[in-house]
Parts: structure tokens; sequence; C-alpha cells
């Protein structure tokens, strides 16, 4: 203990990996140790002579080293080491300047010593106090220069002695300075490279295993949810009491609302990862405003609050981008409005212009809600701020929307801003630049069945079955029991024969042994996967010239990569739980329909 003590007093520890700090204390230390022995030894030398002709300057040059002796002391107790650098080189700077003044002359080597001084201000304090010392020493020697006629002729003569003692104890003193701090910064910056790429490895692990745990809880609490929200909404389904069915209404809305808190947190920690990659694609721009205007007509109507769709006709009506982020942006917006306006009206707008190949759009949604006081407008960008704070908040959120709003949009090249009058309403405003679309033949294939490149995959073939005179099979690949229940709640047993298969082997396995007109494959199975066990049915539908089956994969997995994994290994579309009755149905559907039409064209 006392030993480390000891040890840390005359070579200072790196406190929270500040090397530059260690380095500057222990170059102090040291020099300061080195300025006072050298200092001390240099004014014994012939100080017999110097005392009998001037006893006080004498005393004063030999002692006046053994202050620097103070420095290790303060260093130890200092926390901020660069006050005992000021001392160091503030009292150093007077000593040299005052030697030649008190004894007379110009020629007191003691003046050299200032040229260290320099070096010394850089590795103590920084560059800019370094490149200030040049300028005081060089305004130093300068007026030493131009005084030179006014101040008395040095009390020392010029002698051999004397530029022999100053070239061995000025020389040897410099040196020591410029060496030691040199090579203490030299090892201490080596050490601290080092360190920062540890940091940096460890820094990109840790952010790997966030993004995991992420990816990994999203899909183990999406599982659950599955069950609880596929079980409300078959349950609303049932004939209940009005008391029972507000239960099962409130399950389905809480589960929705966590479901909405979890996608948000999920894509606010993809944003800030740096891994939210924004599609780019050709899409109808009116359709997609449509469809909003579809989805928030009837929520305003229960309000009864009015919602207008204000569209610029003179508006491109193709334009290229991530439509999906663009309606998560709007619809973002829009709900907002909707949820803090109770009574007038919400508008949303969607003007621009067109320059050479691309839009300048400009989406404003205004409404006659309660408004934003001026002092938060800044702040309702940030993330889990809200104007009500959590204790007296009436109205539901988190908080991430409008976070997540902007930062998609300026991802997207654009901003979002707001305007308030409090009291009277809001306006908020998403501008951005989208590139037009002149090629009709890339939105013919947006608007086909699938937009993600399937490499060598043959059309749905002529089926050996007519779908007309039986009901469609499906095999259903899901190893999780609620989740076959859901399942089994949601089909329709009047239009689909449903089999169920417990893990990708035994898919595999039903799929050799019997015929099916669509296969739901889950992705995360014991014994084989349901990326393994697509591979598999792909291979064996190749070998046995068997026409190729819808595989529908049907997965808790939330990231776009995932989907597009599926795609890219034989599936042909995707849902995400938890599912819905009509998703389910419209999905069954579009791929019963796709097979038909195939086989009539075939
Ligand atoms: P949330 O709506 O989940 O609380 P947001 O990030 O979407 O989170 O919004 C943050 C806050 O900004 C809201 O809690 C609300 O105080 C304020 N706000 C957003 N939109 C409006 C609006 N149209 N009118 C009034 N206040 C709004």
């Amino acid at each position: 203990m006392a030993n480390s003590a000891v040890k840390d007093f005359f070579w200072p520890p790196v406190v929270q990996g500040d090397y530059l700090d260690a380095a500057r204390k222990r170059c102090l230390l040291v020099i300061s140790i080195a300025v006072a022995v050298v200092g001390l030894f240099s004014g014994l030398i012939g100080f017999e002579n110097a005392f009998a002709l001037y006893p006080v300057q004498t005393l004063i040059a030999v002692l006046s080293p053994l202050v620097f002796l103070i420095c290790p002391f303060l260093i130890a107790r200092a926390d901020n080491v660069r006050n005992v650098a000021w001392f160091f080189l503030i009292y150093s700077y007077m000593g040299l300047v005052s030697v030649p003044l008190i004894a007379g002359g110009l020629f007191s080597y003691s003046n050299f010593y200032m040229l260290p001084w320099v070096v010394m201000a850089t590795l103590f304090l920084g560059w800019k106090q370094g490149i200030g010392a040049a300028f005081v020493i060089f305004g130093t020697y300068m007026t030493l220069h131009l005084m030179r006629g006014s101040i008395p002729v040095g009390v020392y003569e010029i002698s051999r002695d004397m530029i022999s003692n100053w070239l061995l104890w000025g020389l040897s003193l410099t040196l020591i300075m410029l060496t030691t701090g040199a090579a203490i910064f030299q090892r201490e910056m080596e050490r601290a490279a080092v360190k920062l790429s540890e940091a940096r490895i460890e820094a990109e692990t840790a952010n790997k295993a966030k993004s995991d745990f992420l990816a990994r809880m999203s899909h183990e609490i999406r599982t659950p949810m599955n069950g609880v929200l596929g079980m409300a909404e078959m349950l609303d389904t049932t004939e209940l009491t009005d008391q029972q069915r507000l239960y099962a209404k409130t399950i389905s809305t809480s589960g929705q609302s966590l479901l909405t808190i979890i996608n948000d947190i999920l894509d606010l920690s993809k944003i800030e990862a740096g891994h939210l990659p924004l599609e780019c694609k050709p899409f109808e721009l009116k359709h997609c405003i449509d469809d909003l205007a579809v989805q928030f007509e009837l929520s305003a109507a229960q309000k009864q609050i009015g919602f207008h769709v204000d569209y610029d006709d003179t508006l491109p009506t193709q334009i290229t981008g991530d439509a999906g982020r663009l309606r998560q942006i709007l619809i973002n917006l829009i709900g907002n409005a909707l949820k803090f306006t109770e009574e007038g009206q919400v508008t949303l707008s969607v003007n621009g212009s067109t320059s050479g190949t691309m839009a300048d759009l400009i989406f404003t949604i205004s409404d006659t809600g309660i408004g934003i006081p001026a002092e938060k407008l800044g702040e309702i960008f940030h993330k889990f701020e809200q104007v009500e704070g959590s204790l007296t908040r009436r109205f539901d959120g988190a908080g991430l929307g409008l976070a997540i709003s902007r930062q998609l949009a300026h991802a997207m090249g654009g901003t979002l801003s707001v305007r308030s009058n409090f009291g009277e309403g809001c306006t908020f405003s998403f501008e951005a630049r989208f590139p037009l679309v002149h090629d009709t033949a890339a939105m013919a294939g947006e608007t086909g069945r699938s937009n993600v490149p399937k490499p060598s995959q043959p059309a749905l073939g002529k089926s050996n079955i007519d779908l007309q005179t039986r009901r469609p099979r499906i095999l259903a690949a899901e190893d999780n029991e609620i989740n076959r229940l859901v399942l089994d709640a949601m089909i329709d047993k009047d239009k689909y024969e449903l089999v169920y298969a417990e893990d990708g082997l035994e898919a595999l396995n039903a799929f050799k042994t019997s015929s099916f007109d669509i296969v739901l494959m889950d992705m995360s199975m014991p014994r084989m996967d349901g990326l393994l066990a697509t591979k598999e049915i792909r291979q064996f539908e190749l070998e046995n010239n068997l026409e190729r089956k819808p595989i529908i994969c049907l997965t808790a997995h939330a990231f776009r990569d995932q989907r597009d994994k599926s795609l890219a290994n034989g599936m042909d579309d995707y849902l995400s739980k938890p599912v819905s009755k009509g998703r389910i149905d419209s999905m069954l559907e579009k791929w019963i329909k796709t097979a038909e039409s195939d086989r009539n064209v075939a």
C-alpha cells in the first residue's frame, strides 16, 4: 500500500484512460526535480568567490532552483496539472529573465535556458500555449536586444570557464528536459493509441451484441404477442357479452401499443447504430397518400373531427424512395395530430415542384389541437420528450415518434420542422427530394407480386389437382404450440385444409410424402430451421421436376434483412408476427390466385 503510494507520487498513474494528463504529470515531475538538482549544483560551482562579491544574489541564485521541488507535491495534490505547469513556466521565466536584469549584462548564460521553455509549454499545456511561449521568448530577446545600451555591463566577464560551465550544465539541463519530455510523451501516446484501438474494437463488439440482443428480444417478445393478439382477435369474433367484448378489445389495443413501442425502440436503435438501410424503389405517391387517407378517415370520424387531404394533382405520380419509411413519418405526424386534437380538423397537404429529374415535395400536417408552447418546440424532437410531464399526462405514447421521424427525414436527406400557436394547433412540415421515375418498366415491376429479385425461379407451374374441386392444402411449419393454436383459429377450415409440422424436418418429410398448395414456414425451429427446410424443399422440387409451390415465411424476426434473406433463400413472401386474420387471409388468397393465373397462362 505504502509502496504503491510512493510509486504513484513519483510516477503518477493513468486515471480514466487520460494518457495525456499522466504524461504531463510525469514529465513535469521529472523535469522539476532535474531543474532543481542541476540548478542547485551549478549554483554551487564557484559559490565561495561569488558569495564573497555578491552574497545576496548568489544565495538567491543557489536556492531558487529548490522552489521547483514544490512541483511533485503540487502534482500529487492537484486536480488540474495545468495549474502546476503554469506555475513551473511562469516561475522559471521570471527567474531566467530577472538574472541578467539584476546581475546586469545581456550575456548572462541563464537566459539561454529559455529555449526549452517553448517546448515545455507545448508539452505541458498544449500547442496554442507553445506558440504563445515562442512569441513571449522572442519578445523578451528582442526587448533585451533593444535595451542593450541601457542595461548595465554584466558582472560576469565572458570567460572560457563560463562557456564551459554553460555547455556542461546549461546544455545538460536542456538535453534532459527535451529528451525526457519527448520520451515520456512518445511512450504514453503510443500506449494511448493501442488502448484507443482496443476500445474501438470493444465498442464495435458491444454494438453488435446490442443489435443481436435487440433482434433476439424483439423475436422473443413477438412470439408470445402473436398468441396474445391473435387470440384476442379471434375471441372478438365469438359471441361475447358487452363487457367481455370490452375486455377482448382492451387486450388487443394494449397489445398493439406494446408492439408499437417495441418497433419504435428497434427502429431507434437501428438508426443510432447507423444500420437503417433505406429502400430506393419506384412507388405511386398518390396511392400512398390515398391509403393513408382511408386509414385515418375512420379514426377522425370516430373523434368527430374532420380529416382532409389536399393533394396537388400536378405533382408527378411516380417517385423513387422508401415508401414504407415515408408512410411511417406521415402516420406518425397524422396520428399525433389526431391524438392532440379534440375539435376542428386535421389536414394533410402534399405540394412541391419538380426540377430536372427531381421532385421537391412538402408534406404538411396541420391541426386545430392543443398546440405546443414555444419553449418546447425544439425539445419534442428529442427521444422520450413530451410536452406534458409523465405524471400529469393525458395522452398515450412513449415520446419516440417524432425523434424517429426526424431521424428518418434526415436519412432521406430531408427536414422535419414544426410551427405552433399554443392552444390553436400545430403544423408539421416534412420536406425532401425524391428522384422521379422515368422508367415505366421499373414501375411495372413494382406493382408485380414481389419486388425482391429471385434468382432462377421457375414460374409456379401447372397443378395436377384442380383447386376448384377441393380446398387448397396448407402446410404450416410452426414449433410453438400457441402459435399453432393461433393459426388454427385464424385459418378458415371451410376454405383451407391445414396440416401442421412441428419443425423444419417434419415439414420437409410431410412435403415429400404429400401434396400441398402453400407452405407457411416459421424461421426459427428446432432440428431444421425454416431457411434450410425451404432450401431442401426447393431442391426436392427440382430433382423431381415438380411445380414450384409458394412458401411464405412466417416469423417473429422484425428486421428487413431477415425478410430479404428468406426471399433470397427460395421463399416467396413474408408475414411478420404477430399476424392478424386479415393479413393471413389476404396472403393466402393472393398466392392461391397467383398459382391459378400462372396455371391459366401455362
Ligand atoms: P408521443 O406522441 O408518443 O408522446 P412523439 O415523439 O410523437 O411522442 O411526440 C412528442 C410530443 O410532442 C408529444 O408527447 C406531444 O407533447 C408533442 N406533440 C407532437 N405532435 C403534436 C401535435 N400535433 N399537437 C400537440 N402536441 C404534439
